[in-house]
């Protein structure tokens, strides 16, 4: 098959950012003939560095310079470098094109992309519809900001199939970036510091996913995500407009009626009930019908469907069970950086919950969790270097609230706090990085003391 106008090769390629994608976007464009240079202010890990040194790709680390910078035809930017950063305006001042590593892989490829954004539950989708694609055998690879980077999956060879997670920050540097499938699973305010603060300018960057589908391309969306149908209105989309919705019923699209969820496409419908799902949470639900939404599309066979939404054994860090001790159950849900993510984790215990909470704030507004924790809340552990908004947010919804500054003691302290037939929830609503290196690390500390109780 031919190739869908590729960035022009035999030219200079700068790659800002020697991370994952960045170093599958040097493979790739070495394989495809540019002459490839590698910068990354900070420290290369020494696995990156020894594969750029395998391929001869030249690299710099701990800083930029300049003048081997700006003489490239193309760059292509790491999605954690800000576009207002003082080398990007000179890049683009110089007329120089930046993109997205996504759009570069992308540039070298004509399969169907189906692409999964949204402020939460991306990876738990793009997990489960790989799951979905696995069961179904049909050949595919999964990546993006999970697994591997695009580019490197492209410079590995072919494949039908090519499921991937999108952010923000990549779909901001796309200009021919084309899903069969795009979804849009929800779109609350977070990264809003690389947005001018403004959630309009988020927003807009998570609709750009949608930018360059036609007529044979679908866009999944939540039909019960305001900003995304307001923006929905003001777009003038190509692609069929696939809804999802927990509230009411469509004709076309997915949704949820006596406790089933109901897929309307092409004449063709899908019926399951909600108990069977594997994952658990009104969230998990819409995330459910989102995935097999997309699968159908795929054509994949009802039954296998099923199947798989059976049999998914979810992800880890997200609502994952970790033990059961003195019939109390303790769930991980470390990935619950953001306010929201935590609101569906208490929405979906249903047993008196202790609740450890907190890290490094991101502005968060708690009060719409209020509600939810008077429900289900009966004793909270803050869990921060700095828990003063917590205390005061929450001071006067429970009866118990301790404070601990280390894993071992949050845990310790929940396990004395519970009684049989309780859940200890860990969901911070806060990033990981005053304690704990990321928030991988924070769920890890806390299976392993949870392991040790
Ligand atoms: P992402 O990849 O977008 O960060 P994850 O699937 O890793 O999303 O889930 C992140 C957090 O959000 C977890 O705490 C998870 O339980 C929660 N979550 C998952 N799906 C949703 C959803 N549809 N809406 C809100 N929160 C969700």
């Amino acid at each position: 098959m031919s190739e869908l106008q590729p960035h022009t090769s035999n030219k200079r390629l700068v790659v800002l950012g020697g991370g994952i994608s960045g170093l599958g976007a040097a493979v790739l464009g070495a394989q495809k003939g540019y002459d490839v240079f590698l910068s990354d202010a900070g420290v290369l890990g020494p696995a990156f560095a020894k594969a750029l040194q395998e391929q001869a790709i030249s690299y710099e680390s701990g800083g930029h310079t300049i003048e081997n910078i700006l003489n490239a035809s193309l760059v292509v930017k790491s999605p954690g470098i800000p576009d207002n950063a003082a080398l990007i305006i000179a890049i683009k001042t110089k007329g120089i094109e930046v993109v997205s590593e996504i759009e570069f892989a992308a540039s070298f490829t004509d399969e169907n992309i189906i692409a999964i954004t949204g402020s939460n539950g991306k990876t738990t989708v793009t997990s489960l519809i790989d799951h979905i694609l696995k069961v179904a055998q049909l050949d595919h690879t999964t990546g993006g900001n999970i697994g591997k980077s695009f580019a490197q999956q492209v410079a590995e060879g072919r494949s039908a199939n090519r499921l991937l997670e999108v952010s923000s920050f990549q779909l901001d540097g796309i200009s021919t970036f084309k899903p069969h499938i795009a979804i849009i699973l929800n779109i609350t305010p977070d990264h809003l510091d690389r947005y001018d603060y403004k959630f309009e300018n988020y927003v807009a960057s998570k609709m750009r996913i949608t930018m360059n589908q036609d007529e044979n391309d679908y866009l999944i969306y939540n039909a019960d995500d305001q900003a995304i149908t307001d923006s929905i209105k003001q777009l003038d989309i190509k692609a069929q407009l696939i809804p999802f919705s927990m509230e009411r019923k469509l004709e076309t699209g997915a949704f949820l009626h006596n406790h089933q969820i109901h897929i309307h496409t092409h004449n063709s419908t899908f019926t399951m009930p909600i108990e069977q799902l594997s994952i658990k949470g009104r969230h998990n639900t819409a995330n459910a019908m989102a995935a097999s939404t997309a699968s159908k599309l795929l054509q994949i066979r009802k039954e296998t469907i099923r199947q798989s939404l059976t049999s998914f054994e979810g992800v880890e860090h997200r609502l994952e069970k970790v033990l059961k001790i003195n019939k109390v159950q303790y769930i991980n849900d470390s990935k619950a950086t953001n306010v929201n993510a935590t609101y569906y984790a208490l929405d979906s215990m249903e047993q008196p919950t202790v609740w450890i909470v907190g890290g490094v704030d991101k502005g968060n507004d708690y009060s719409q969790l209020y509600s939810l924790v008077n429900r289900n809340v009966k004793a909270i552990v803050c869990l921060g270097e700095d828990n003063s908004k917590i205390v005061e947010a929450f001071g006067n919804c429970v009866e118990h609230m301790v404070e601990t500054t280390n894993m071992e003691d949050a845990v310790r302290v929940a396990y004395k706090l519970a009684q049989a037939g309780d859940t200890v929830l860990l969901s911070p609503a806060c990033a990981s990085f005053d304690l704990f290196k990321n928030y991988e690390d924070r769920g890890r500390q806390f299976k392993h003391a949870v392991r040790g109780l």
